[in-house]
C-alpha cells in the first residue's frame, strides 16, 4: 500500500527512515553537523545518512530499504559490494598482518602488478586517500622542476587539502598562491593562464574528463590531451592526470592510454582495491628520484590487508573483463534511463561516459527537479545522487538493471505527477 511520506514528498511507503533518523539524531550531539564532508545527507533527506550493509549491487540502509546501488561508495566499489575473490585475499593477508613494522611483502607484488598493467608507469607509491595522492603528485613535481606553479582546471576536483578544497572555509590565500586554471577542453586557456609563467610551472592536473558536480560531464578531446601533452613538454612541467575518480572504470590501465596520451605522474585511489582503502602514485621514471627525495609517509599506508584486496581487485578487473562489462551494462541504463525520461517528457541531459553518467534537467538551474527526481529514485529502491555522477559496478546483474530502470522509471511517472505538464 502506498501512502505519503511528506517530508520526502514521495508516494511510497518502503522509505521509512526512524533508525536513520535517530541515528541522525545522536550524531548530531557528537558530530560536527551530525555527519561532513561529500556524505553529508543533511541537505538530501532523501538519501539515507546511514547505511547498514552491502552485496554485490544492492546495499541496504539502517531501516532495512533495500537499494540497487549506482554510487557505489562514490566510486570506490567496482567489482560489486563484499567481492568473494577481493575479500578472500584481504583475509588470507589479516591473518598474517595488515598494520606492521613495516611493508609486506605483497607491496612489491601489487608494485610490479600496477607497472605492468599501467602504460607508461615505471613506479609506484601507495597511500591511503585519493588526496593524499593529489598531492604528493604536486610535491613531486615541484621537487623534480624547482618551480611553484599548478594549473588546475576550473570546477575540478582533486580532494580536500586546503591547496584543492572547493569550500573556502578554514583556507589562506597562501595555500592557493601558486595555483592558476584553465578551461578543461581548452589549450588556449591553458596557454593564457601560464602566460609569463612558463619557467614557474611545475605540472598541469587534467582529469580523465571533465565530471565536475553538479555540471553536465564532458568528454576529453583527443585533441586538447595531445596539445596538453605536447604542451608540457614544451615547458618542462608534469602532466598530471587524475585518474582518483575514473581509474580502472574507463580503462584498465590509465584513462588515457586510449588516446595514446601517457602522464608523468598519476594519482589513484577509489576503486583499486574495491572499498579497501589504498592509493597510489604512478610515475615515470624522470620523476623516480624526485619521488624518492620527498618525505611522505602515514601511520596506515602500507596497510597489507587494502593491498592484498587492491592485487586481487586489478587481476579480477582483468579476469572478469570488467571495464568492457560495465560499459555494456552502463550503455544499457543509459538507452532506459532517457528512454525512460522521453516517455515521461523530461528534457534531461545525460552525460559522461556510460560507466560514470550524470543526470541532469534542462530548465533547472536550482536542482529542483534533480533533487526531487533523486528522491523518488530512492523511494523505489534506486540509490542515487542528484549533482554527482553516478558509478556503475561490474557486479550488476540484469535483476540489478532491471530493478534500477523500473525504479527508474517509476521516479520519471512520479516526477510527472508533481510536476504536470
Ligand atoms: N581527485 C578526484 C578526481 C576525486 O574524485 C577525488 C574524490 N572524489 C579526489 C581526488 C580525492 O580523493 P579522496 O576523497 O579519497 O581524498
Amino acid at each position: 500500500m502506498n501512502t505519503t511520506n511528506t517530508e520526502l514528498g514521495v508516494t511510497t511507503d518502503r522509505r521509512q527512515r526512524s533508525v536513520d533518523a535517530e541515528l541522525r539524531s545522536r550524531a548530531r550531539a557528537v558530530v560536527p553537523n551530525g555527519m561532513y564532508g561529500h556524505l553529508n545527507m543533511s541537505a538530501l533527506p532523501a538519501i539515507p545518512q546511514f547505511v547498514e550493509r552491502a552485496r554485490g549491487a544492492r546495499l541496504w540502509d539502517v531501516d532495512g530499504n533495500e537499494y540497487v546501488d549506482l554510487m557505489c561508495s562514490w566510486g570506490p566499489v567496482i567489482l560489486g559490494h563484499d567481492d568473494p575473490v577481493v575479500e578472500e585475499a584481504a583475509e588470507r593477508q589479516r591473518r598474517r598482518g595488515d598494520c606492521l613494522n613495516g611493508p609486506a611483502p605483497i607491496m612489491v607484488e601489487l608494485a610490479e602488478t600496477m607497472v605492468d598493467t599501467i602504460s607508461g608507469a615505471d613506479w609506484v607509491m601507495f597511500a591511503k586517500n585519493g588526496t593524499d595522492a593529489t598531492t604528493m603528485c604536486c610535491t613531486i613535481a615541484r621537487a623534480e622542476t624547482g618551480r611553484a606553479t599548478i594549473l588546475v582546471a576550473k570546477g575540478a576536483y582533486h580532494g580536500a587539502a586546503p591547496w584543492c578544497t572547493p569550500f573556502p572555509a578554514g583556507v589562506t590565500a597562501a595555500d592557493r598562491a601558486n595555483l592558476l586554471q584553465y578551461d578543461y577542453n581548452d589549450i588556449a586557456s591553458v596557454r593564457a593562464a601560464v602566460g609569463e609563467r612558463a619557467a614557474d610551472v611545475a605540472a598541469i592536473i587534467a582529469s580523465p574528463f571533465r565530471h565536475d558536480a553538479g555540471f553536465d560531464q564532458e568528454l576529453v578531446d583527443p585533441t586538447f590531451a595531445r596539445d596538453l601533452r605536447a604542451y608540457c613538454d614544451e615547458i618542462g612541467a608534469a602532466l598530471i592526470l587524475d585518474d582518483v575518480r575514473a581509474g580502472f572504470r574507463l580503462h584498465h590501465g590509465g584513462s588515457w592510454e586510449p588516446l595514446g596520451v601517457e602522464p608523468d605522474l598519476t594519482p589513484w585511489s577509489k576503486s583499486i582495491a574495491n572499498g579497501h582503502a589504498l592509493a597510489a602514485v604512478t610515475g615515470t621514471d624522470r620523476y623516480r628520484d624526485a619521488a624518492g627525495g620527498i618525505f611522505v609517509t602515514g601511520s596506515f599506508w602500507m596497510g597489507a590487508v587494502a593491498m592484498a584486496a587492491g592485487l586481487a581487485t586489478i587481476h579480477e578487473l582483468a579476469r572478469r573483463d570488467a571495464v568492457a562489462r560495465m560499459r555494456d551494462l552502463g550503455g544499457q541504463l543509459r538507452a532506459g534511463v532517457t528512454d525512460s525520461a522521453a516517455a515521461w517528457g523530461f528534457d534531461i541531459r545525460y552525460t559522461g561516459p556510460d560507466q560514470m553518467p550524470n543526470l541532469l534537467f534542462d530548465n533547472d538551474t536550482d536542482y529542483e527537479l534533480a533533487v526531487a527526481f533523486s528522491a523518488e529514485a530512492q523511494a523505489r529502491g534506486v540509490y542515487v545522487h542528484p549533482k554527482h555522477n553516478w558509478f556503475v559496478s561490474a557486479a550488476m546483474t540484469s535483476d540489478d538493471l532491471d530493478m534500477a530502470l523500473t525504479g527508474i522509471d517509476g521516479a520519471f511517472a512520479a516526477l510527472r505527477a508533481r510536476y504536470p505538464r
